[in-house]
C-alpha cells in the first residue's frame, strides 16, 4: 500500500498529562498499561503493542530489544535525555496538559517546557474536589466553582469532564437539591478524616452541566472522555451515544464538546455523533498508540467513515513516560497516513486533499478549535 509521508508535521497534541518525578519513575509495562492489577500489568507485556513498543523503543535508545536492556538504558540516559529523545522524535508543536490524573508523583506541566509550548487543560471534578475541602456551604462552593471554571485564566485552553470513569454518560438533568445533599454528605466524610472521591451521580451529573455552560461562556472547548481508559470504568456506560441528550441540549448548543479516545471500541457511534451534531469534534487518542497497528488502521479508517476531516483530531493522551509521547506521534503519523493513502487508493479523496486533511487532523483542526497556538 502507498503511504502518506507525514513526518514533516509538527503535531499540537491537544491532550496529555505529565510524566513521573525522576526519583519515582514507572516501568514501560506500567507506562503502556491502563490497568492497575499487577498481575494484569504483567499481562500487558503480552499484548502486540507491547511486544512492538519493545523493538521501537529499543531502536530509539539503541539497546537490545528486552524490558531489563530498556530499563537500564532509561537509567543511564537519566530523566532529561530520554525526554529529549522521545520529544526530537515525536515533534510536538504544543501541548494541552491535564494535571488533574491524581498520581502524586508526577512532573508539573512545566518540565514540558524545555521540548514544546504548553496550555492547560482544567478537569472540573479536580476543582470541584479542591472546593469541597475548602468551602463549607453549598451556595459558597457553588459561587466559587462557578468562578473557577468560568475565569480559568489564559493559560487554559480546555475544560474537561472525567465523568465517564466516575458515575457514566448518562448524565441527567442537573438537579441542585440532590447535588447539594451529596456536597454535605462529602463534607462530612472529610470531616471524619476520610478522602472523598466525586463519585456520586448528582453531583457528578450537575458539574456536568455546570461545565458545558462555563465551556459556552468563555468559548473553551469541553473535553469528554469516552470509551475506554481507566480500568475501573464501567465501559457499559462510557458509550458516546449516552450523551447525545447533552450534545443536543438548546442550553449547549454553542458548547464544542470533544469526544476523546476515540470512544474507542464506540467509534462509529462517536463519528456519527461529530457528523450530525455541529457541536461534535472527535479525537484519535489514547487508541493511538494503545493498539495493534491493525487496531489503530481501523479505528482511524472507522473515524473517516462518517467524522468530517475539520473535526478530527489527534492527540497523544501521554502521561507518565516520554516513551508514550514517541510512540504516540508515531502512530498518529504512520496509522493516520496509511488510511489516508488508503481513503485516496478508493476514490474517496485525491492526493492533495488527503495532505491537507493530514495537516488539519494533525495540527490545524486544534488551532482553530482550540484557538492557540497561533498559526506556525
Ligand atoms: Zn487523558
Amino acid at each position: 500500500m502507498r503511504v502518506l509521508d507525514l513526518s514533516a508535521i509538527a503535531i499540537v497534541d491537544h491532550h496529555c498529562h505529565p510524566i513521573r518525578r525522576p526519583d519515582q519513575p514507572v516501568t514501560l509495562r506500567e507506562a503502556f498499561s491502563e490497568a492497575v492489577d499487577p498481575q494484569a500489568i504483567a499481562d500487558g507485556a503480552e499484548t502486540l503493542l507491547f511486544r512492538r513498543t519493545l523493538r521501537e523503543v529499543a531502536e530509539l535508545y539503541q539497546c537490545e530489544p528486552t524490558e531489563a536492556a530498556i530499563e537500564e538504558a532509561r537509567r543511564s540516559l537519566g530523566g532529561d535525555e530520554s525526554l529529549r529523545r522521545c520529544f526530537s522524535e515525536a515533534r510536538l508543536a504544543a501541548l494541552f496538559v491535564d494535571e488533574g490524573i491524581g498520581d502524586g508523583q508526577l512532573l508539573p506541566a512545566e518540565a514540558f517546557l524545555s521540548v514544546a509550548p504548553i496550555r492547560r487543560v482544567l478537569r472540573v471534578e479536580s476543582v470541584a474536589t479542591a472546593l469541597i475541602s475548602e468551602e463549607s456551604t453549598w451556595s459558597a462552593f457553588v459561587e466559587r466553582l462557578r468562578t473557577a471554571i468560568a475565569t480559568p485564566g489564559p493559560q487554559v485552553v480546555a475544560l474537561k469532564t472525567i465523568v465517564a470513569y466516575r458515575t457514566g454518560l448518562d448524565v441527567g438533568p442537573a438537579d441542585d437539591a440532590a447535588a447539594a445533599e451529596v456536597f454535605f454528605h462529602l463534607r462530612q466524610q472529610l470531616l471524619r478524616g476520610r478522602a472523598i472521591r466525586l463519585a456520586h451521580r448528582p453531583l457528578n451529573d450537575w458539574l456536568v452541566h455546570e461545565a458545558a455552560r462555563a465551556a459556552r461562556q468563555t468559548g473553551l472547548p469541553l473535553q469528554v472522555h469516552t470509551g475506554f481508559g481507566d480500568p475501573d470504568l464501567d465501559l457499559r456506560r462510557a458509550n458516546p451515544l449516552l450523551l447525545r441528550p447533552l450534545l443536543d441540549h438548546p442550553a449547549y448548543r454553542e458548547t464544542r464538546f470533544v469526544l476523546l479516545h476515540a470512544g474507542y471500541p464506540f467509534v462509529r457511534e462517536a463519528g456519527w455523533l461529530a457528523w450530525v451534531l455541529p457541536n461534535v469534534l472527535l479525537d484519535l487518542g489514547l487508541a493511538i498508540p494503545l493498539l495493534s497497528v491493525g487496531g489503530m488502521r481501523r479505528t482511524i479508517d472507522a473515524a473517516l467513515e462518517l467524522t468530517p476531516l475539520s473535526k478530527l483530531l489527534l492527540s497523544t493522551d501521554g502521561a507518565l513516560a516520554p516513551e508514550r509521547f514517541f510512540c504516540a506521534a508515531r502512530w498518529g503519523r504512520r496509522a493516520l497516513g496509511e488510511s489516508l493513502a488508503a481513503a485516496v487508493g478508493d476514490g474517496d479523496l485525491t492526493a492533495g486533499e488527503a495532505e491537507a486533511a493530514a495537516e488539519a487532523i494533525l495540527a490545524e483542526n486544534a488551532r482553530r478549535w482550540y484557538g492557540w497556538p497561533p498559526a506556525a
